[in-house]
């Protein structure tokens, strides 16, 4: 492929227009290619924002009349892009703190059996929870193994799974190589096996049409301020499938969660719903921000930036593949598409200082990922076809030309 190849295809790309939803002028000379960690502003978030401030100071404690039913409506909203009917979807807290929340209420609903299944190569705070929770409640944690760091295989997992496994948590896209799992097929056998399953949708919400209704998911969690471009620290969002909802108790007993938080009762009864999943009070200013936030993905359809993501990810693993392979760099990622997410893993031996090189010198902003991974996140909203061509070309040259192997190992993005 030829640069020009890369241009021919942003001409024809149906979601191309997406891009000037986005101000893309302020991060410099440097191709963006870390939407996955951080997503940038779409134009309309400062609006809904400043709107938000605005609506505070002009209704003050008038506006919980409306605010109070923001973490539903916004979280039926971001149901359509996950595949879940109304009702089933609540938008608040961190992701981290709505993953302990869903996890503790499924093994409080299999009391007899002791075993949590997860994966070793999983995201660290994933691990953690889940850690904590085992030590909370006298269960034991089994981590499947990823010898071959490309995440764990359904067959792996799924052989895992028995009578004594309360509760399976997994990601449903890899943060470290970009692997996608057989969602559906993962979440039967879990239920096979008599557990309910939490998926984690930090690295597929707003890039794959995910069906969490489909799968017959019981739980997930997910953030908004990754491919959904809510904004830093924007509030996280759980699915709890509507069938087990009442059955389904959560630990912390706040008053949000409470039937009737402005009765102030003496003694904590569960909303019915998904509400009796709510804490305290919600963040209006960063409910306010994934609303708008969600608009644009939504405008442009998940269906569409897949396709997109797809081309994006094949051309960058088929330009690194021609470019960095020579220069001792390697695709981890799978080729399969039916078996990858949106963002490309490129591993080397000098990945962190190539990865600092690249940010210092303002050319391709990505991050790297220990031991030796740098992510390349293109995000269909606003990434181009060029860009993926152009990033690995600065990429080949920087490496091409000498990093700097002695560069002290610290994250700064
Ligand atoms: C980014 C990410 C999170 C983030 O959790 P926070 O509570 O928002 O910090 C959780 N899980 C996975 C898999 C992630 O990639």
């Amino acid at each position: 492929m030829r640069r020009g190849d890369a241009e021919a295809l942003d001409r024809v790309d149906p979601v191309a227009r997406m891009r000037d939803e986005f101000d893309l002028a302020s991060g410099g000379g440097a191709i963006y290619m870390n939407g996955n960690s951080l997503g940038p502003p779409p134009r309309a978030v400062p609006e809904a924002i400043s709107d938000a401030v605005v609506e505070w100071g002009k209704r003050l404690v008038g506006g919980w009349d409306e605010w109070i039913d923001l973490p539903a409506r916004v979280g039926d909203r971001l149901g359509r892009l996950v595949g879940a009917a109304a009702g089933q979807i609540a938008v608040c807290d961190s992701t981290t703190v709505n993953l302990y929340k869903v996890a503790a209420s499924a093994l409080g609903d299999r009391p007899e059996r002791d075993v949590i299944v997860g994966s070793a190569g999983d995201f660290p705070t994933d691990r953690y929870v889940l850690q904590g929770l085992a030590a909370a409640t006298g269960r034991r944690l089994r981590l499947v193994d990823d010898p071959d760091l490309q995440g764990p295989a359904e067959d792996r997992l799924v052989e895992a799974f028995d009578h004594r496994t309360a509760l399976v948590c997994l990601s449903h896209i890899d943060f470290r190589t970009g692997r996608r799992l057989d969602a559906a097929a993962v979440t039967a056998a879990a239920h096979r096996a008599g557990a309910l399953i939490v998926w984690d949708l930090a690295h597929s919400a707003g890039s794959f049409p995910v069906r969490l209704d489909e799968w017959e998911a019981d739980l997930a969690v997910g953030c908004t301020y990754k491919y959904l471009n809510a904004g830093p620290g924007a509030p996280g969002f759980l699915y709890v499938r509507a069938e087990i909802q009442d059955r389904l108790r959560q630990p912390i007993w706040g008053w949000f969660g409470q039937a009737e938080p402005f009765a102030m009762g003496p003694r904590y009864e569960p909303a019915r719903g998904i509400a009796s999943f709510l804490t305290g009070t919600p963040g209006v200013v960063g409910l306010r921000a994934v609303e708008a936030a969600l608009a644009v993905t939504a405008a442009a359809g998940v269906e569409r930036l897949w396709a997109k993501s797809e081309a994006l990810t094949s051309l960058l693993i088929d330009r690194a593949d021609e470019r960095l392979g020579p220069l001792g760099a390697r695709v981890v990622t799978p080729r399969d598409p039916s078996q990858r997410g949106a963002h490309v893993s490129i591993a080397h031996p000098s990945a962190w200082p190539w990865c600092r090189a690249l940010i210092e010198r303002d050319l391709v902003v990505s991050d790297f990922r220990p031991p030796d991974v740098i992510r390349l996140g293109p995000a269909p909203l606003y990434t181009r076809h060029v860009d993926c061509f152009d990033a690995i070309e600065r990429m080949a040259d920087t490496l091409a030309g000498g990093v700097d192997d002695r560069a002290p190992l610290r994250r700064v993005t």
